[in-house]
């Protein structure tokens, strides 16, 4: 299927590697344009070479990160227009809520919920008036099935997706589309850092942590980022205007429920 986005602009927050990277590579094989961001320079800078020589599209680089206003800033100014936004930060760290300070919190409000709302500000307003324009949030499964020791996580992504709700129908007519990815258990770095400090918190080995983590799993294997990157591009797509204000999960069955 051609997603009718060749030549589009995209800026990939937090795409050096993991779900951000599989996005945008996966807008990268449609001819989208991108936006490339993460802390670490030369990873970035790797994987940005990488995909404008394999897709022939233009690449550029913004390294820092996306929580601070002057990256944020940077990362909306490196192209003429955004005509796709894909927000994207590290999650905050595990842990009991007794132990988290405000600062925590804040960091955490900061990272998953108040970084993405500065750039849906810096950027929705041109995507009104050419009217295209399409938004995805990467959140969490912890959204709709909280994690206990997540509490970081399941709040701060929280105020992100009510908020997320409320806006979605008022740009709907103007062909701009906000969504959320919502991931379970994919295969990243971030995945196998949680596996690692269960395994030592439980005192198992990490092939045992893996295991119990995917018993949780119906489909009897982590995710890859391509396989997220291709449900964010098709999200982005022309044919999807008509979809908006959605939470979507990608964990392979886990979530439980019917709806
Ligand atoms: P990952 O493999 O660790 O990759 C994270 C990417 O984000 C890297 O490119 C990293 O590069 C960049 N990054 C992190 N913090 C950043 C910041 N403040 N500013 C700019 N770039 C930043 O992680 P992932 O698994 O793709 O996870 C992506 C998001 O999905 C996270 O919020 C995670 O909590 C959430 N999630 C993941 C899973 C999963 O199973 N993988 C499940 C649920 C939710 P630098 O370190 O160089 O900045």
């Amino acid at each position: 299927m051609n997603l009718g986005l060749q030549g589009r602009w995209a800026l990939v927050c937090a795409s050096s590697k993991g779900l951000g990277l599989g996005c945008a590579e996966s807008l990268a094989a449609e001819g989208v344009h991108l936006v490339m961001n993460a802390r670490g320079e030369e990873l970035l800078r790797q994987q940005a070479t990488r995909l404008a020589s394999l897709y022939g599209v233009t690449v550029h680089a913004v390294p820092g990160d996306i929580t601070s206003a002057d990256v944020q800033a940077e990362c909306l100014k490196a192209a003429l227009q955004i005509d796709i936004l894909i927000t994207n930060a590290g999650g905050p760290p595990p842990g009991d809520f007794r132990k988290f300070t405000r600062v925590d919190w804040i960091r955490a409000v900061e990272a998953n919920m108040l970084t993405p709302i500065e750039l849906i500000k810096g950027s929705i307003d041109g995507m009104i008036e050419r009217g295209f324009g399409r938004i995805v949030n990467i959140t969490s499964s912890s959204v709709k099935a909280p994690i206990d020791v997540l509490a970081l996580s399941n709040g701060a992504r929280s105020g992100l997706t009510g908020f997320i709700a409320g806006l979605a129908r008022k740009t709907a007519a103007r062909n701009v589309t906000l969504n959320n990815l919502l991931p379970g258990a994919f295969d990243t770095d971030r995945l196998r850092s949680t596996i690692r400090a269960a395994a030592i918190q439980q005192g198992i080995s990490e092939d045992e942590s893996a295991a119990q983590r995917l018993k949780a799993v119906p489909a009897g294997r982590f995710g890859n980022a391509f396989e997220f990157g291709q449900a964010c591009a098709y999200l982005c797509s022309a044919q999807a205007g008509y979809i908006t204000g959605q939470n979507f999960l990608i964990d392979g069955g886990a979530y439980p429920g019917t709806f």
